[in-house]
């Protein structure tokens, strides 16, 4: 995606397709293809190595520890056996330096060994260690002659590639697709890789040109000059994509036309002066002022808002919807579940009801008779607050003036859902995008970059922070003897299963047993057991968690179904089974559904007895902390920023070099010079990043992902 150089703004030759390059060839040409995506000398210049091998370094036999990695050893072949026959057909040989003997292993190209290698001759061997039979050994070496008069020449890092299984089993090795590469810097000079930044800036940072920059990240002449050459197209790298975001955010201000909220109307002072049942946070305070300036700017609002669970976001989004009516818009509020949008309009439709607004629900389970009314009655403009699921963003839901849309828990949403929403009104409505998952800085950076961020960072007053521990399949007697006696306290409590995604079927079973084993414990009549999951039918969940919610139910037994949102504030114990299995922010959201109400609540986090010591430290972070943007963070240092749920399909984290937790500081540089590069006027002919500017307008249609909104 955001490749670092583009390839329609290349002299010819580095578009030259790769078969034309020497050492490829049409066969090599086909595989490169195919493998790893190498078309032209461009791409091939763009495959970076994910290490190297330095040759400077000899090591000693003696040397060697379970530790070791590749190493390099210099002696004399003192034999060479065939051994074995069939598939375990191998040749074995044992070279000797100064310090001990080490054993050689050939599965492969056997017939080559034996006719190239001498015993007694000297041999420089190389290869990743291993052990046989508690001895290290080194399989399939690359070993050739020493000649003592090439030392000098060997003063380099050597490149290692990454390639595929089937490229090795071809014969290009990682190490051999280097040779290819220096045949390519043997026909490219500076004039082919032309400087796209500025001398100013590049004298500022101390940054090798672009031509160096490949040149060594490459064929290093020295450590310090490839850590100079990384850091200088990561740098490219992420100033590039901080330009394109800030560009698209800029864009969106200047220049698309945004329904205007230019007042704060009667209703909303109604609402405040009379309805409102507390006082807001002042962080709820600042955000809904961050939205109203938005909203009456004139431009398109496309605004995350992110709060930890329990911080009242639901409040803030029925203030801006109220202020939407004010100006005479409809607005709609869209959840993920059913179950959500079902809570959501009950407490909204509470809040309003001696107020002048007309609220309306639309679900999959709205009955065709009465959908067909509603549907008319948000046409004609009658319905200003229309809640619902995935139904809202349906064809036939057509708003007379839809005004702003509001998406609760977004990274249940796609990003073509968002996108249908946007497309509902003439003028594309306002949009805001709720999340209890914080967003990292640096991935609100890159994955989130276009939109523009409110943060509630403040939790209403008097809230009781969750305790949680974490507690071995060993302690269950004393774990379920807990939820029974909060129970008899007239509490309640969830117990979660995890989902298994390789199985379906193992998944319910899973659950089953789980349902089984929790009745059980619980066998005496006085206690009802609700259990929902995301197989059973949506009347079938609905009425169980129903059951639940009115305190019919003491235990609800569930899978993540009830991660977002739920709120039963009579729920005081959380027990999560299999915790091991969740990601760290999973736990997190599924932890907020207790903590809800004025009773102190416990969530417990259950594990089998035998639990890996990196398992433990996570868990350990959330028995530590009911910080969600520390746990985010821990949760980004961990599973890397691929795994975070919702930007998954954003390619906008599809860096080549740069790695947003690592690079922390080179992104946030490259934001803040972007920052001031979009300040400028990026349309003067002096602009000193003209060549970096030219180069982004000739990419720009390379940016899918940019329109995630
Ligand atoms: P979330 O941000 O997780 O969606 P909710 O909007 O569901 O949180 O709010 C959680 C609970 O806190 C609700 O019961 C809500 O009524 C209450 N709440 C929200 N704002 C305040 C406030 N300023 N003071 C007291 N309670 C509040
Ligand atoms: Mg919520």
């Amino acid at each position: 995606m955001h490749e670092i150089s583009d390839i329609s703004f290349l002299p010819n030759i580095l578009s030259n397709p790769i078969e034309y390059l020497k050492g490829v060839g049409p066969f090599r040409a086909d595989l490169l293809k195919k493998e790893l995506n190498i078309f032209s000398f461009h791409d091939l210049l763009n495959h970076f190595p994910y290490r190297y091998v330095d040759k400077t370094r000899i090591n000693l036999v003696r040397e060697i520890t379970s530790e070791s990695d590749y190493i390099q050893v210099k002696g004399k072949l003192m034999n060479l056996v065939l051994a074995g026959d069939g598939r375990s057909k191998r040749i074995t040989g044992i070279i000797k330096d100064a310090s001990g003997e080490l054993t050689l292993t050939w599965f492969q190209g056997i017939n080559w060994i034996q006719k190239n290698l001498t015993i007694g001759n000297e041999y420089l061997v190389f290869g990743k260690v291993g052990f046989y039979l508690g001895l290290p050994q080194l399989t399939h070496p690359e070993i050739e002659r020493w000649q003592a008069e090439e030392k000098n020449t060997r003063n380099f890092l050597e490149p290692v590639y990454p390639v595929t299984e089937k490229l090795k089993a071809r014969g290009i090795t990682g190490r051999n697709l280097g040779n290819i590469t220096a045949n390519l810097f043997s026909m490219i000079s500076e004039n082919d890789l032309i400087e796209n930044l500025p001398g100013s800036l590049m004298h500022r940072e101390n940054l090798l040109t672009r031509f160096d920059a490949y040149r060594n990240i490459h064929f290093p002449s020295s450590v310090i000059l490839r850590d100079r050459a990384v850091y200088r197209l990561k740098f490219e790298e992420l100033l590039i994509s901080q330009i394109r975001l800030g560009m698209l955010r800029s864009n969106r201000h200047r220049y698309s036309k945004g329904i205007i909220f230019g007042k704060v109307g009667d209703l909303f002072n109604r609402f405040y002066n009379d309805h409102l049942p507390f006082q807001l946070t002042n962080a709820q305070k600042r955000v809904l002022k961050e939205i109203r300036k938005d909203a009456g700017s004139g431009h398109q609002m496309n605004r995350l808002l992110q709060g930890d669970v329990g911080s009242g976001k639901t409040m803030v989004a029925l203030m801006s919807m109220l202020l939407a009516i004010d100006n005479g818009y409809q607005c709609c509020l869209m959840a993920p579940t059913e179950i959500l949008a079902r809570q959501h309009y009950e407490g909204i439709s509470g809040l309003l009801k001696d107020l002048p607004v007309s609220v309306a629900i639309l679900t999959g389970s709205t009955k065709t008779a009465s959908r067909k009314k509603l549907l008319a009655q948000v046409e004609s403009g009658e319905v200003q607050i229309l809640i619902g699921t995935h139904a809202l963003i349906e064809s036939a839901v057509q708003f007379k003036q839809l005004g702003l849309a509001i998406i609760d828990e977004q990274h249940r949403f796609g990003v073509e859902q968002r996108a249908k929403l946007r497309e509902k009104g003439e003028n594309a409505p306002h949009i805001l995008v709720m999340t209890a998952t914080p967003i990292p800085r640096t991935l609100a950076m890159t994955a989130f970059g276009d939109l523009d961020t409110s943060v509630i960072d403040e939790l209403p007053p008097g809230r009781q922070p969750i305790l949680t521990t974490h507690r071995l399949e060993d302690s269950r007697p004393q774990v379920m003897n807990f939820i029974r006696n909060q129970i008899e306290q007239g509490r309640q409590a969830y117990v979660i299963f995890p989902l298994i995604e390789e199985s379906e079927k193992m998944y319910y079973e899973n659950l089953m047993r789980g349902y089984e084993n929790i009745k059980a414990w619980f066998p005496e009549p006085k206690f009802y057991i609700s259990m929902v999951h995301g197989r059973m039918p949506a009347d079938l969940k609905e009425s169980n968690m129903q059951r639940f919610v009115s305190g019919d139910t003491q235990i609800m037994v569930s899978t993540t179904v009830i991660e977002v949102g739920v709120n039963v504030p009579n729920a005081t114990v959380m027990v999560i089974e299999s915790a091991e299995k969740f990601g760290l922010s999973q736990l997190h959201q599924l932890r907020g559904r207790v903590g809800r109400g004025s009773d102190k609540s416990y969530c417990i986090l259950l594990t089998g007895n035998k639990v890996s010591a990196e398992a433990r430290e996570r868990l350990s972070v959330l028995c530590a902390t009911n910080d969600g943007f520390k746990i985010a963070e821990k949760d980004l240092e961990i599973r890397g920023p691929g795994d975070i749920e919702g930007t998954r399909q954003s390619g906008a984290l599809q860096f080549k070099l740069a790695d947003i937790m690592t690079d922390k500081l080179i992104l946030e540089k490259a934001k803040s010079i972007a920052e001031k590069i979009i300040a400028m006027d990026v349309k003067n002919p002096d602009n000193e990043f003209r060549q970096l500017l030219d180069h982004l307008q000739r990419g720009k249609n390379k940016t899918p992902w940019s329109r995630i909104a």
